[in-house]
């Protein structure tokens, strides 16, 4: 579902390093907004950016002290027996459920079914679809739980083509459960489909690590740094299921194509996405917004939305001043500050003490 976010806007006027800008019907020359790296390098690095930005603003922009954070990650349940391939050159190797020991060089089978035949494709991506119903199921539950608590939350594609969820989790201290608690409790909350009614639950596999952003600061950056690569690695690669093996993938295609996205939904004639990516639908990155009552993920209010009204609000007073300079040295300034600005928007951590 398209959202005022998706939108190319007239916001986004900073163009420098964007590879494939378009015109739009009013004669604006915009962004593409691809998040896409092999699209378009610049877009897909302002995007992972904007979010970086709104990811630490949740937690170095308010009273760190008085909470906790949590990096939760939340799993598929097994839909068949897949060929484990190690990640890394020496990673200890047990044996397949194929009886062989593989190597790296196996990657084309990673995440690819044992038994392609009895695999259930249709199970996945049923489940890829309902995973957002059932991620709102977990959200409220842990809210009934720990009112306070708060989420920046980014699905990244397992090889075997199933989403899970990586999520930033802030509560206040005085509340703050146990890491164990708080991830039990989210892995055991389900829903029932709003499509076939079917029961959707999470797999075996989550895990939920503390970790603090008070007192040691740098260590606390680096910790906040690494889990942000981690959870936006994937956030800037095509969307799709990782699986290298075109057997595999096709057959979750079919799939896909197959599967109702809605009660009403005739999947032959239907145009959603639902139907092309695997049954996933919705956004790659989200934060908790902020409420009436609620602070929300960022405690400055930061969304992407903002980020590129100050973006152009920089660029049209820019412009502004420059109105008499020379067109072509005006426009060289333009972009080289414009993409200062936009690097010093979503790396405010560096100015931290
Ligand atoms: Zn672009
Ligand atoms: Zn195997
Ligand atoms: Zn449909």
């Amino acid at each position: 579902m398209a959202t005022p976010e998706d939108t190319p806007s007239q916001s986004d006027s900073t163009l420098s390093g964007c590879i494939r800008p378009f015109l739009t019907k009013s004669g604006l020359t915009v962004r593409c907004q691809s998040r896409v790296r092999s699209q378009c390098p610049s877009c897909a690095e302002l995007y992972r950016g904007d979010w970086a930005a709104i990811a630490r603003s949740g937690v170095f922009d308010g009273p760190v002290q008085n909470f906790r954070f949590y990096l939760l990650t939340l799993t598929a349940p097994s839909f068949g027996r897949v060929h484990r391939v190690p990640k890394a050159e020496g990673a200890k190797v047990s044996r397949c459920g194929c009886g062989a020991r593989h190597s790296v060089t196996d990657a084309n089978l990673r995440g690819v079914p044992l038994d392609e035949a009895s695999y259930d494709y249709a199970g996945l991506v049923a489940w890829n679809r309902d995973s957002g119903l059932l991620w709102d199921r977990t959200r409220r539950r842990l809210r009934d739980y720990w009112p306070s608590v708060e989420f920046f939350v980014v699905r990244e594609w397992q090889d075997r083509g199933a989403l899970h969820l990586h999520t930033l989790v802030r509560i206040a201290r005085a509340e703050a459960p146990r890491p164990a608690l708080l991830g039990e409790s989210a892995r055991t909350a389900n829903a029932f489909s709003k499509v076939d009614g079917a029961f959707v639950s999470w797999g075996e596999q989550g895990d939920c690590q503390a970790f603090r952003a008070d007192g040691d600061g740098a260590k606390a950056i680096w910790y906040l740094s690494k889990a942000l690569n981690y959870v936006l690695k994937d956030a800037v690669r095509a969307s799709g299921g990782g699986a290298r093996s075109w057997g595999h993938l096709a057959r979750l295609s079919t799939a896909a194509r197959m599967v109702r996205c809605s009660p009403g939904c005739v999947p032959r004639d239907c145009p959603s996405h639902t139907h092309t990516r695997y049954g996933a639908r919705g956004h790659v990155v989200s934060a908790s917004r902020r409420t009436k009552n609620r602070t929300g993920w960022s405690f400055t209010g930061m969304t992407r939305k903002r980020q590129r009204e100050l973006r152009s609000e920089w660029v049209t007073a820019q412009a502004a001043r420059a109105e008499s300079a020379p067109a072509e040295w005006a426009v060289g300034v333009l972009e080289a500050r414009a993409g200062r600005a936009g690097r010093e928007l979503r790396s405010r951590v560096d100015v931290l003490p």
